[in-house]
């Protein structure tokens, strides 16, 4: 309802409003050696005192708690979705809300509140954020609504984080409308406003479809991000490049001044001294350590690349490091393993797009050569899996139970005479990659070029050594023009080749299974019994491949993988000369530091001075 307050404005009431209470916890974040502290604000809901009335049983109570205590509610049903908008919500507002009042401590206009205050929205899970800061701005404060857009825009800035449209929120209008009536409305005003003003310019319909907020009953969340604020960035110069000439190219034509690039970067305090002591130390040995602070020192390593003290150093370092983690996979897993195995690892969330499957097939070719012929001459082989899944992703799971079930048939096949090691190594987080990471030969970065917008656990295998097995997809092409192509393994299509398939309409997965004597037998392994316990989900994987044409191109890049396997395996044959890789790796790495990438946030969206 609308009501008038003692200005004689109209003002919105809330009839029936849930009210919560948000609770600061101040995390300081601790620079390095750098005499600063910065706070990480995190916020808990708690039931206000005067309400707690309202909440009498256990169930009503533990509805609240979970508004803060579940990371990414599985929305999978329309309760989990409702659970999630609230939590997003809820953090958004806040968070600004904790900002405008600190503003206006300084006694400076709240219209003015840009000059002094950036909120970035980090995908699109805070991206309500330009409508909740335009209902502070205009009902809790009293701006008008111009002054209080300008603020806005001015304020907010917006990273995308992915291309695939199912990772872009959108949210049930009738959803959000029952959870957020007044933010809906403040939407439904944004989104008028901004049809009448392309109307105005003589843009055509298609432009204003692509880029308008509400449409089709649906709340476009990127699309409110970019039209409420005043930059929009990608993660890896190839994924801006795709969201201005694809995904987002109707908003590259109303806003081209809007968009720019900024490429991940890592913490490369973390990547190296507390994840790789022992290749920090040997850094010391040949550079000194003032690499420590000023990560671009680690050039200096280029000038040992002939030096054979230094290669047999880092190679040692390597074997370490390997040795620690093939101590954690006899203690978990009961498998001891060979250091002098080529470590070949994939850690990073499962899905699709990311393509451990094609891993998968490549494992099972080389587990049918060795059967065929257990003489078959190559290197031993460790791979590694690490990956979260999210909760609602069938898929996902199905491909975790076929690796553990492929992983329990080739660690348990002593005819293969140690050449074959399988293992996927539970609850991948931050301290496991911690682990793994240093001890990784081979980082396979194998998504379908334009899907991955940029990844870093590429850039933290770089750092700490290995070498890169990859697509030319979102970072890796900027790794590979770092190192060099003789540096890194490039295999597969390139983001051309995926989209001319796109527009000419003309992959057809059953051809390459029908009229490819290898493919049509690894992809048979997954319903034929060779791997025993997967009936379900081999059924699924090979619906996946055959029925539904295979959406990210396995087959087609299958061969290209195997040659590109087959060239690692003769690279690590030469010890000198895999030394040397590793070392230019680490040598070129701090390029990813993200010390830089903030520096250019800072400087070109935030217009912070140091
Ligand atoms: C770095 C990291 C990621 C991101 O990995 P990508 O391979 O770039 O997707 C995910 N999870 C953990 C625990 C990480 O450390």
């Amino acid at each position: 309802d609308l009501e008038q307050n003692q200005e004689g404005n109209l003002v919105p009431t809330y009839q029936n409003s849930q009210v919560l209470r948000a609770v600061p916890y101040d995390v300081p974040q601790i620079g390095f050696q750098n005499d600063v502290v910065n706070n990480l604000r995190l916020w808990d809901v708690e039931i206000p005192e005067d309400q707690e009335t309202l909440y009498p049983s256990l169930e009503s109570r533990r509805a609240i708690q979970d508004i803060t205590a579940i990371l990414y509610p599985d929305d999978s049903t329309l309760e989990g979705k409702q659970l999630r908008l609230i939590q997003e919500y809820f953090m958004t507002s806040a968070g600004l809300q904790t900002i405008i009042k600190h503003y206006l401590k300084q006694g400076t206009p709240l219209e003015d509140i840009y000059k002094k205050v950036s909120v970035h929205i980090n995908d699109t899970h805070p991206a309500v954020a330009p409508a909740e800061f335009m209902r502070l701005l205009v009902d809790d404060y009293g701006l008008e609504w111009d002054q209080a857009w300008k603020a806005t825009v001015n304020t907010m800035s917006y990273t995308n984080h992915t291309i695939m449209s199912e990772a872009l929120e959108k949210w049930d209008a009738e959803l959000f409308k029952k959870v957020l009536p007044r933010v809906y409305q403040i939407i439904l005003e944004i989104d008028n406003r901004f049809v009448a003003e392309l109307g105005k310019a003589g843009y055509d319909a298609d432009v204003v479809n692509n880029t308008r907020i509400v449409k089709d009953d649906q709340i476009h969340m990127a699309n409110l991000a970019i039209i409420g604020g005043h930059s929009v960035n990608g993660v890896a110069k190839l994924h801006t490049e795709l969201l201005k000439e694809d995904t987002l190219k109707s908003f590259y034509k109303l806003y081209p001044e809007k968009f720019n690039n900024k490429t991940n970067g890592i913490v490369t305090r973390r990547w190296t001294q507390i994840a790789a002591p022992e290749l920090s130390s040997a850094i010391d040995q040949f550079i000194g350590n003032g690499w420590r602070t000023d990560i671009h020192e680690l050039e200096g390593l280029s000038t040992y690349l002939d030096d054979q003290e230094a290669l047999g150093t880092f190679y040692q370092v390597k074997k370490d490091a390997k040795e620690r983690l093939a101590n954690y996979i006899k203690e978990t897993t009961g498998f001891q393993v060979s250091t002098d195995a080529i470590f070949d690892v994939q850690v990073k969330r499962l899905h699709a797009y990311k393509r451990q499957l094609l891993n998968v097939l490549h494992i099972i070719k080389l587990y049918l050569d060795l059967k065929d012929n257990p003489d078959k001459d190559m290197v031993p082989r460790v791979f590694i899996f690490g990956a979260k899944a999210a909760p609602g992703y069938h898929f996902a799971k199905s491909v975790i139970k076929i690796i553990n079930e492929l992983a329990s048939l080739i660690n348990n096949d002593e005819g293969l005479e140690g050449k074959l090691h399988v293992f996927f190594l539970e609850n991948y987080n931050v301290s496991l990659a911690e682990l793994i990471i240093p001890a990784a030969d081979v980082s396979e970065q194998i998504s379908l070029a334009s899907k991955e917008a940029s990844g870093t656990s590429n850039m933290k295998f770089m750092m700490t050594g290995a070498i890169t097995l990859a697509t030319l997809d979102g970072a890796n092409i900027e790794i590979k023009d770092e190192v060099g192509d003789d540096n890194i393994v490039i295999f597969g299509m390139d983001k051309d080749a995926v989209y001319n398939h796109y527009r000419l309409n003309d992959y057809h997965s059953r051809d390459l299974y029908d009229n490819d004597p290898l493919i049509h037998r690894v992809i048979d392994s997954f319903v034929n019994g060779t791997i025993p316990n997967i009936q379900s989900e081999g059924m699924e994987i090979y619906e996946a491949l055959i029925q539904h044409n295979d959406e990210y191109f396995l087959l087609e890049d299958f061969h290209s993988y195997i040659e590109a396997q087959e060239k690692i395996d003769r690279l690590y044959r030469n010890k000198a000369e895999w030394a040397q890789i590793t070392l230019k790796n680490i040598a070129k790495s701090h390029k990813f530091t993200a010390d830089d990438t903030i520096v250019q946030y800072a400087k070109e969206i935030w217009e912070l001075k140091k």
